[in-house]
């Protein structure tokens, strides 16, 4: 398989500033050190709890964040150094969907100018009437009308605005489409229809996706693999099948734990994690998760777990698998 994005030891701090110089104190260690790749067409989910980095990942690798440190490749080219007209080409191959349709919506702009924007930016359209052309497919497929071109973003409804968000993404044709929590901000009851059509969109325009989201069972059906982030670290990458019917980590066993399972018969034990996420800012040493660990041995304050391939490309970082 094609490796599409290549992300290797990659971080973000963000510097904290303290007193009446702003020296700087500290740093918040929001990505630290991560490596992963995407291939071709598939849907890579990664999850963590609010503030693990996940967000703050994507975006590093869109450069809406310059990176601390580290390589991103996309199809072999070197992301973090593309000058500025290097990288709005890069940006025609790589999207970004946000968590709340609204905020990344301008009200003032009617649906048809939002979409149909990107076209104008990257000269996508010759005139007007293909760009008329263009925008209106682009709306079919995300399941939209003709007649809601002319409306603007607060005449509809959550679900529909993320589906103008996705139109506006796919308007230049990309490759890769990062997804920050897409469906986190929708009703329950909408989540799947926007899942189902990103994925069927995906077939359509032979998308590859970087999915986030804070829940393992929001990703469970769209994603090939699955990778969980802890504190800025990734501590568990795996194929669906592996993570959810065999996780290694005691965080991702804790998080699968938390997903409720229909079935009554089925006796699976909450596991309830002690305390909450530490600050990033001077994270705890050794395993990030040690203070939370239910399993946690006297090694694990002291050294950090080498995140490896425990087979059939299976990684993780524990103590307890060497
Ligand atoms: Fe728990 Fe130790 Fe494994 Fe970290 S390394 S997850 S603290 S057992
Ligand atoms: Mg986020």
């Amino acid at each position: 398989d094609n490796v599409l994005l290549k992300v290797r030891n990659l971080k973000k701090y963000f510097p904290v500033k303290a007193g009446v110089f702003k020296k700087t104190v500290g740093y918040v260690k929001a990505v630290d050190d991560i490596s992963f790749d995407i291939k071709e067409g598939e849907t890579l989910g990664l999850v963590g709890e609010s503030g693990c980095g996940k967000s703050t990942t994507g975006r590093t690798i869109l450069r809406l964040l310059e990176a601390t440190s580290g390589r991103v490749e996309f199809e072999g080219k070197d992301v973090l150094s593309l000058d500025r007209k290097e990288l709005r080409e890069m940006r025609k191959e790589m999207q970004i969907i946000f968590q709340d349709p609204y905020a990344s919506l301008n009200p003032r702009m009617k649906v048809a100018d939002i979409v149909g924007e990107p076209l104008d930016i990257h000269n996508l359209a010759t005139d007007k009437n293909e760009k008329y052309e263009k925008v209106k497919e682009l709306l079919s497929n995300v399941g939209l009308n003709e007649e809601q071109m002319n409306r603007y973003p607060h005449e509809f409804s959550g679900g529909q605005r993320q589906r103008i968000g996705v139109a506006r993404a796919l308007a230049v044709n990309p490759r890769l489409i990062i997804a920050d929590e897409p469906v986190s901000a929708l009703d329950v009851s909408i989540q799947a229809q926007v899942i189902n059509l990103l994925q069927d969109l995906q077939e359509q325009y032979g998308l590859t996706y970087l999915f986030i989201a804070h829940d393992l069972s929001v990703v469970k059906h769209i994603s090939d693999r699955v990778a969980v982030m802890y504190l800025g670290k990734i501590v568990e990458l795996a194929n669906k099948k592996d993570i959810y019917d065999n996780p290694l980590h005691p965080y991702t066993q804790s998080l699968l734990s938390a997903i409720p399972i229909p079935d009554p018969n089925y006796d699976k034990k909450r596991i309830v994690l002690k305390g909450d996420v530490p600050s990033p800012v001077d994270p705890p040493s050794g395993c990030r998760f040690h203070p939370r660990c239910p399993k946690a041995m006297d090694i694990c304050s002291q050294v950090e777990p080498e995140f490896k391939d425990y087979g059939n490309g299976h990684f993780a970082a524990c103590h307890l698998l060497d």
